[in-house]
């Protein structure tokens, strides 16, 4: 009998990688009968630890096989934005995904391929092999609403949305979005990343199914809307059914850079309960050293307690063209206030770069999280029932900061200034402060816990996205060839 196999392509990005083997692992865990197949492209992000990841996952879960496609060469011009060319790596790779589909197709029957948004390139082979093409959908349903619905919205105008400061984008399942804070590379229509997001969202409802990082309990409204196809403006008949099996995080088999810097554990450890305010801004949050000083007096002045991963700074003279460069030596005393480390030193620690997140939540100490709004983070900060401060950054934060503190209330939100989406140091200290001390912030710490509770649920033997995982199986299960 021919073996049946899933096949998985994540983008190349640590964070996709990462939740695309969650769900593998989760697969594996509740139906065995699978093996699994991931392919990784070669050439482009690829993250120093990669191998040492890979190695771990396939020796802790033998049915998951990893498989690295030939290096494709990538010229990154500073002119062309990161995603542009991000795109136009992954479309490169469209041969090397035709040949090893054809050759595992010689020996096994491939029940689905489920790939990112971003590598939708690989659709059209796939589909013509008649291999069902699934999405996994690495952020909220809110997201994938305003996505499905983006080709509607780019028939309505002929700008880009960066010129559109004030104009409000509606999608259904979301509130009226700043056109100017909708998801980077649909920013600019110069901007060749532009014109893939429209071909990939154009695509998203052309799958067999569409499952998604997130659970019904935690985004009622928008989970509906994207079940009943609300969000797909132009499919005639049945909209691809959409299975919301998370909240899938990363667990303690992260790369080695999340591993090492544990020390910070055992500080938190020393601490009361719920008395730190935790800040980390993703992988690639990094700020200005102005923005680094207005955070550090902000802490300062709100007394509380603080655990704060600094990323290096980005240079100010490179103005609105941002170079996510975080990694490299620096030293942290150079790029704050003089005496901050010293002063808050009873109460405070600043971590150089990178801190093992999902155990940092997990601590008992932590009593608050300023984020990103990386839909990860959000999650992670969910699972853990940990309050949060909202301050988006970049791709599709906005959006995750409008659900986090207006559909699922569970932060309050930083105050940016409007264009370069500075934070004052008062804003900071009043935000800490309404976190910690409020009426409000106790309420949102309530609702937290109970969300917490509601992820577990979900994820146990009877709850929604157990249920939804198993509804994906049995279509597989009916699929022959
Ligand atoms: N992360 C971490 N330590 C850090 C920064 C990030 O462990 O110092 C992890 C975090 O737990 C999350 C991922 O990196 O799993 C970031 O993903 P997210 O979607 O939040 O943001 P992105 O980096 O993609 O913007």
């Amino acid at each position: 009998m021919e073996e049946t196999t899933i096949v998985m392509y994540p983008a190349p990005s640590i964070g996709h990688i990462i939740s695309m083997v969650e769900l593998a692992k989760l697969l594996i865990h509740h139906h065995q009968h699978f093996s699994i197949t991931i392919l990784l492209t070669t050439g482009f992000m690829d993250h120093p630890s990669i191998d040492s990841y890979i190695n771990r996952v396939s020796s802790s879960h033998p049915s998951i096989t990893f498989h690295r496609l030939p290096t494709v060469a990538v010229n990154h011009t500073t002119t062309q934005s990161i995603a542009a060319t991000a795109f136009q790596f992954i479309k490169s790779n469209a041969v090397n995904i035709e040949t090893k589909l054809r050759q595992i197709i010689q020996t096994s029957v491939i029940k689905a391929f489920i790939i990112d948004l971003f590598c939708t390139s690989a659709m059209e082979t796939a589909s013509a092999m008649q291999i069902p093409v699934y999405y996994f959908f690495t952020s909220g349903a809110a997201v994938l609403s305003l996505y499905s619905y983006f080709p509607k919205i780019h028939s309505l105008t002929k700008s880009s949305f960066k010129d559109m400061v004030g104009v409000e984008i509606s999608a259904p399942g979301n509130m009226a979005l700043n056109a100017a804070l909708m998801p980077e590379p649909v920013l600019d229509r110069d901007d060749p990343a532009y014109w893939e997001m429209l071909y990939f969202c154009e695509h998203l409802s052309k799958a067999k199914g569409i499952v998604v990082n997130t659970f019904r309990e935690l985004e009622v409204v928008a989970v509906k809307v994207v079940e009943d196809g609300a969000c797909f403006p132009d499919v005639e008949g049945s909209s691809p059914p959409v299975y919301c099996i998370g909240p899938l995080i990363a667990d303690a088999q992260q790369p080695d850079e999340a591993r090492g810097i544990k020390d910070c554990l055992s500080w938190l450890d020393k601490q009361p309960s719920k008395s730190v305010v935790y800040l980390c801004f993703g992988s690639r949050g990094s700020f200005s050293m102005t923005q680094l000083k207005e955070i550090a007096e902000g802490l300062e002045r709100s007394g509380h307690r603080f655990l704060w991963v600094v990323k290096r700074p980005v240079q100010e003279h490179l103005g609105t063209k941002k170079v996510y460069d975080t990694t490299g030596e620096f030293d942290l005393s150079s790029i704050l206030p003089s005496g901050f480390i010293e002063r808050t030193k009873e109460r405070g620690l600043v971590v150089r770069s990178w801190a093992p997140q999902v155990e940092v939540l997990s601590r008992e100490s932590i009593g608050g999280f300023v984020s990103h709004c990386g839909w990860n983070s959000v999650l992670e900060g969910v699972v853990a029932g940990v309050p949060m401060i909202a301050w988006p950054l970049y791709a599709e934060q906005h959006v995750n900061r409008n659900v986090m503190v207006e559909d699922m209330k569970v932060a309050v939100a930083v105050e940016q200034r409007a264009g370069d989406m500075f934070v004052s140091g008062e804003e900071v200290e009043k935000r800490v402060r309404e976190l910690m001390d409020s009426e409000k912030g106790r309420e949102i710490r309530e609702r937290s816990l109970k969300f917490k509770d509601m992820a577990r649920d979900a994820l146990g033997e009877f709850g929604s996205s157990t249920k939804a995982l198993a509804n994906l199986v049995q279509t597989w299960n009916v699929i022959s060839h």
